[in-house]
């Protein structure tokens, strides 16, 4: 299978091009069509196998079409990505720099362990896809940085990750203060009990994706 047959807008094809990707790894030919109909999905994949850009990709199309979901009055942040570390938060980020590199979408990555200022300046320009780990991102909820009421997609990324490191309990807090009706993708390389029963609890009906 290409690309081209995954009914991907021409911006996103062109910036495919440009990475020098033709054709969809497993993850991505399975995930692409599912999360474009705005499905939930539960994904079990390691980083490695494409799983950024499974997410990525469908996700600039989606708030890319203005048909796809609801807009909120003024410039709310509309998709949020939670991943376990700082790391990780920069490839996703860029990722979506470089699959969205033809589209007017903005996306901000935030984490610890640096200065907030040029995060929550970035925060007052206007974001749409929002890159983060979890405590920095509810230290700047708490302090009034960021307002998730708006979100549309929301993505957990590396869940058994995010247990073994002791951040359940943030994510948990995050998750609560996300409206209710949303898209939500759910990665994880294992499925233990605890990421199981999240799972269950956060996602409606989802399509199922295992490579
Ligand atoms: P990930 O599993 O998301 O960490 O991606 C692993 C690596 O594969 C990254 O360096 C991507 O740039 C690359 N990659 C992802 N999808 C494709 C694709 N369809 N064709 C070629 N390279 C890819």
């Amino acid at each position: 299978m290409l690309f081209d047959e995954l009914n991907l807008i021409e911006p996103i094809l062109k910036a495919l091009q440009t990475e020098g990707y033709t054709q969809p790894t497993p993850i991505q030919e399975q995930s692409i069509p599912t999360i474009l109909q705005s499905k939930d999905l539960l994904g079990c994949a390691q980083t490695g196998t494409g799983k950024t850009a499974a997410f990525a990709i469908p996700m600039l199309q989606l708030l890319h079409n203005p048909h796809a979901n609801a807009k909120g009055p003024k410039t709310p942040i509309r998709a949020l990505v939670l991943t376990p570390t700082r790391e990780l938060a920069i490839q996703i980020e860029e990722s979506f720099k470089a699959y969205g590199r033809n589209l007017p979408l903005r996306h901000l990555v935030i984490f610890g362990g640096v200065g907030q200022k040029a995060q929550t300046d970035a925060l007052h320009r206007g974001v749409d896809i929002l890159v983060a780990t979890p405590g920095r991102l509810l230290d700047l909820m708490t302090q009034g940085f960021v307002n998730l009421r708006d979100i549309e997609i929301f993505v957990l990324d590396e869940a058994d990750r995010m247990l073994d490191m002791g951040f359940i309990h943030d994510v948990k807090k995050v998750i609560a203060k996300l409206p209710t009706k949303r898209q939500t993708l759910f990665f994880s390389a294992t499925m233990p009990t605890e990421i199981q029963k999240l799972a269950n609890t956060i996602l409606t009906n989802p399509t199922k994706v295992e490579v």
